[in-house]
C-alpha cells in the first residue's frame, strides 16, 4: 500500500512517501519539504530514494499549491518515483492537538474535522495549518482516503492524578484545561521498539523514554500505556528546550508581563520562541552548535547542558519511583541519539541504583542500541524515533479495514 505522510505546519509541509507491504516490511520512496507558504519566495526539496535531490524555488501561496507540487514531484518523470496520483492509496496525516477527543488514529469524515477544530485553541499554531493540509489534500485527491494520528493520542491513558492542575476544577470542566502531552506518536512507538530490542514482554514491563530534540519530553510506558508524560496543556510544559522555558513558577508570568509591559502573546512568544537554549544562553537554540560553544569553555553554554542534563534526570528519577522501578530508559530524537554524552551524563545520576553503561557501545551506536552494561540493574538503549511510520502504519491498518 503506498501511503502519503504529510506533517502539515503554517508554512510549511513535510512529506515521505512509503510503500508498506506490512507493519515491519516498507520502504521509504521519497520524502522532501515544502517551505514558507505564503511568502514571495517559497521552495521545495524533494529527495527520492536512490536519486539526486531535486530543489525548485518558486511562490507558494497557500496549501493547496504545495501539496499540488508534492504531488507533481511525485510523479514528475525525471525526479518522481510514481507513474501516476492514482497509485497513492491513502494520506497520513499528523495532527499535534487531538485533546480527549482521540485516544488513537481516526479516519477523516466531517466530524474528526469539526474535534480538530476545536482543538485548535489548545494549538493555534498547529491544528490550523493540519486542517489547511486536510482540506487542500481533498481538493488534489478528493477521492482518496486520509487518516490522522495525533500527539496527543497515546497520552490519553493517563490518570486524573497525572493529567489534571491543581487549579480549581471548573477550569477543566469549561475550559478543557488539563494535560495533554506531547510527542505520543515518537514515545509509542520507541518504547516498542525498545522492548522488542531488549526482549522484554511489551505488556509487562516499565520503559522510560527520553525524547530530546528541538522539543523535549519524557515519558513513562507501563505494559504499553502512558502513565505520565512531561508536557501537558501545551508543548511549553517539562523540561528546558531548544526555544522553550519549559516548567516555571507561574508567579514569573504576571511579573514579567508587568516589568515589560508585554501582552499575553507576547509572554508567550517569549517563553516558547525566546527562552530554553537560545533564552539561557542568549547564542542559539541548535544543541550541536551551542556544544561546540561549550567545549571551548562557554559558561552559559555549559550551564544550559547540566540543566538539561538535570532536568532530564529529574523527571526519569521521578517516574521510576512513579512506575515503582524501571525495566527500561531509552533515549531518541535529535539531540539524545547523537550526543552520547548526554547519555552518559544522564545515566550518571542513576549510577547508585546500578544502572552501568557500556561506554564503548555508547559512543558507536548504529541504529537501535542497547548501551548499558549486561549487569546493569536497568537496560539502556538508544532508539531512533520514525513518526512518519507510525503515521503510515495506522494510515495503512484503518484504511485495509474499509476494504
Ligand atoms: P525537532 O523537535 O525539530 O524534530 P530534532 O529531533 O530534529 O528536533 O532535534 C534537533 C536538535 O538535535 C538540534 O538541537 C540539533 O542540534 C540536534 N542534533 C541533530 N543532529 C545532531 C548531530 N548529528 N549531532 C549533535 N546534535 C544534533
Amino acid at each position: 500500500m503506498i501511503i502519503l505522510v504529510i506533517n502539515c505546519g503554517s508554512s510549511s509541509v513535510k512529506y515521505q512517501l512509503l510503500d508498506m507491504k506490512n507493519d515491519d516490511e516498507y520502504s521509504l520512496l521519497a520524502k522532501g519539504i515544502v517551505e514558507k507558504i505564503g511568502l514571495p519566495e517559497g521552495r521545495i526539496t524533494h529527495k527520492p530514494t536512490g536519486k539526486d535531490k531535486f530543489v525548485s524555488d518558486l511562490a507558494i501561496p497557500d496549501h493547496t499549491v504545495g501539496m499540488k507540487l508534492v504531488l507533481d514531484a511525485l510523479v514528475d518523470p525525471e525526479h518522481g518515483v510514481l507513474s501516476s496520483f492514482n497509485d497513492i492509496d491513502a494520506v497520513g496525516h499528523r495532527i499535534v492537538q487531538g485533546a480527549d477527543f482521540f485516544s488513537e488514529s481516526a479516519l477523516v469524515n466531517e466530524d474528526v474535522i469539526k474535534k480538530i477544530e476545536l482543538c485548535c485553541d489548545f494549538a493555534p499554531l498547529h491544528n490550523p495549518a493540519h486542517l489547511l493540509g486536510i482540506r487542500a489534500m481533498s481538493e488534489v485527491l478528493p477521492s482518496v482516503p486520509q487518516v490522522v494520528t495525533f500527539d496527543t493520542a497515546f497520552h490519553q491513558t493517563m490518570e486524573p492524578y497525572a493529567y489534571l492542575y491543581a487549579l480549581p476544577y471548573e477550569y477543566y470542566e469549561k475550559y478543557r484545561v488539563r494535560r495533554y502531552g506531547a510527542h505520543g506518536t515518537s514515545h509509542q512507538y520507541v518504547s516498542g521498539r525498545a522492548a522488542r530490542l531488549a526482549g522484554l514482554d511489551p505488556q509487562n514491563c516499565r520503559i522510560i523514554t527520553c525524547h530530546i530534540g528541538n522539543g523535549s519530553s519524557v515519558t513513562a510506558v507501563r505494559n504499553g500505556k502512558c502513565v505520565d508524560t512531561s508536557m501537558g496543556f501545551t508543548p511549553l510544559e517539562g523540561m528546558i528546550m531548544g526555544t522553550r522555558c519549559g516548567t516555571i513558577d507561574a508567579n514569573i508570568v504576571p511579573y514579567i508581563m508587568k516589568k515589560e509591559n508585554l501582552t499575553p502573546d507576547e509572554v508567550t512568544d517569549v517563553m516558547n520562541k525566546k527562552s530554553g537554549f537560545l533564552g539561557l544562553s542568549g547564542i542559539t537554540s541548535d544543541a550541536r552548535d551551542l556544544k561546540a560553544i561549550a567545549d571551548k569553555g562557554n559558561e552559559k553554554a555549559k550551564v544550559v547542558f547540566k540543566k538539561l542534563t538535570m532536568d532530564i534526570a529529574k523527571l526519569v528519577g521521578g517516574y521510576i519511583a512513579e512506575m515503582n522501578g524501571v525495566d527500561m530508559i531509552v533515549f531518541t530524537a535529535g539531540i539524545a541519539e547523537n550526543n552520547a554524552f548526554i547519555r552518559t551524563d544522564v545515566c550518571e545520576q542513576f549510577k547508585f541504583l546500578g544502572v552501568k553503561l557500556d561506554e564503548y557501545a555508547n559512543e558507536h551506536t548504529d541504529g537501535e542500541t542497547i548501551i548499558s552494561t549486561p549487569d546493569s540493574s536497568v537496560i539502556v538503549a538508544m532508539i531512533p524515533t520514525d513518526e512518519e511510520l507510525v503515521i503510515a502504519r495506522d494510515t495503512m491498518h484503518i484504511v485495509t479495514a474499509l476494504q
